[in-house]
């Protein structure tokens, strides 16, 4: 079943986003939810297969317990959605209406009822809402929404092991014969950029670069600072294969490193491998952060792996379920998150090595199989 990005979509298309609500609908059946609001987002895309774009006019699908979906629309974007016309009721607003009272007027039985609303509503939006239904209890969407995209169905899976292919032949093809030292962070991570887009991997992608003392920081916005003999260099990067992410890490050495890198970069690969080794239906998140961070406080580094092992992965880069300590919930056939352990020691060098993971039914599998050795350059 493909997800189609334009009008010209077959019926089987509609189906999966017919089914994909009724199975909200199920959720906030259990979840004693009323009604389920959203807006331009992942979830839109997920739940209706219009991949709108996040503005000052107001475009929002309702999803009732008890009723037909619609969504509302300004009008100049209306005819976006002509190939949805079977799936949900489409009610256009112009330019001198208020789509907010629209909204209002179109959800019957709203007093005393729950509308859960999904998470990347602005607020400016929210707050509108809040005062035209002013007898209604909100509530965030997160628990009815996760309950659906956590499980990847089988085309979610072939898309993101696509993606993660792509970003092995990228990493693969870069670090071979790779040369380094004099050149920028931004430089090579334009590099990087040009093979991405090369695997139609397309500019919505992210792209970390950090090199030396940069290479501590897990966020580093890549910058002008010129890499030189000596210096670790941590890449991250990732972009969107037909709404899917890829998200890989990987950390090379320019010139031959000493004894401590060695060490440090061989503690992250032994906790990247033990966090895979723990992956299997019932295991917990937690678990899973439990068994990488094992490995680095054994080393004797574990006040150095300052974040969560891992984040979920889909339509979003980051998303649910997250590998955290706290997070008890049992990992399940078809849940798709990062193993990314690391180690950065402040002023001196960092080291993080990511793969994608798909929880199967008797372990994982990796999205991600590019050389995790450690990689000497020039
Ligand atoms: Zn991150
Ligand atoms: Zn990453
Ligand atoms: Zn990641």
């Amino acid at each position: 079943m493909a997800i189609a990005d334009s009008a010209g979509t077959a019926k089987a298309d509609n189906d999966v986003y017919v089914q994909r609500m009724e199975r909200a609908k199920a959720e906030m059946a259990r979840q004693d939810v009323e009604f389920l609001f959203v807006t331009p987002s992942s979830d839109l895309t997920y739940l209706l297969g219009y991949p709108a774009h996040a503005s000052e006019r107001l475009t929002l699908l309702c999803v009732p317990r008890d009723g037909e979906p619609f969504i509302v629309v300004p009008t100049l974007e209306a005819s976006r959605l002509e190939s949805r016309r079977d799936v949900v009721d489409i009610h256009r607003w112009d330019e001198t209406d208020s789509p907010t009272r629209l909204v209002a007027q179109l959800v019957e039985g709203a007093a005393g009822a729950t509308i859960v609303v999904s998470d990347q509503t602005w607020a400016a939006f929210l707050l509108r809402l809040q005062q035209e239904l002013p007898d209604t209890r909100f509530a965030p969407a997160t628990g009815v929404i996760r309950e659906l995209r956590m499980i990847k169905d089988a085309h979610e899976i072939q898309m993101l092991r696509e993606a993660g292919a792509k970003a092995d032949t990228v990493w693969e093809e870069f670090v071979s014969g790779a040369c380094l030292s004099g050149r920028t962070e931004r430089d090579v991570a334009e590099e990087i950029n040009a093979r991405l887009q090369a695997q139609d991997l397309p500019g919505a992608g992210f792209n970390i670069v950090g090199s030396g003392p940069n290479s501590a920081s897990p966020h580093h916005m890549t910058s002008e600072r010129v890499i030189q003999q000596g210096d670790a260099v941590v890449f991250d990067f990732g972009g969107l294969w037909h709404h899917y992410w890829c998200d890989i890490t990987r950390t090379l050495h320019v010139g031959e490193p000493g004894n401590d890198f060695r060490q440090v970069y061989d503690t992250v690969l032994a906790a990247n491998t033990a966090a895979k080794e723990a992956v299997r239906p019932g295991a917990s998140c937690a678990d899973i952060d439990r068994a990488a961070r094992d490995v680095i406080e054994a080393a004797g580094y574990g006040e150095y792996f300052i974040h969560r092992v891992g984040h979920g992965l889909g339509m979003d880069s980051h998303e649910e379920p997250y590998m955290v300590a706290g997070n008890e919930l049992p990992l399940q056939p078809g849940m798709v998150f990062s193993d990314e352990p690391g180690i950065y020691v402040p002023g001196e060098h960092g080291v993080r090595i990511e793969d994608i993971l798909v929880c199967t039914d008797d372990g994982y599998e990796s999205f991600n199989h590019a050389r995790r050795d450690l990689v000497v350059v020039e």
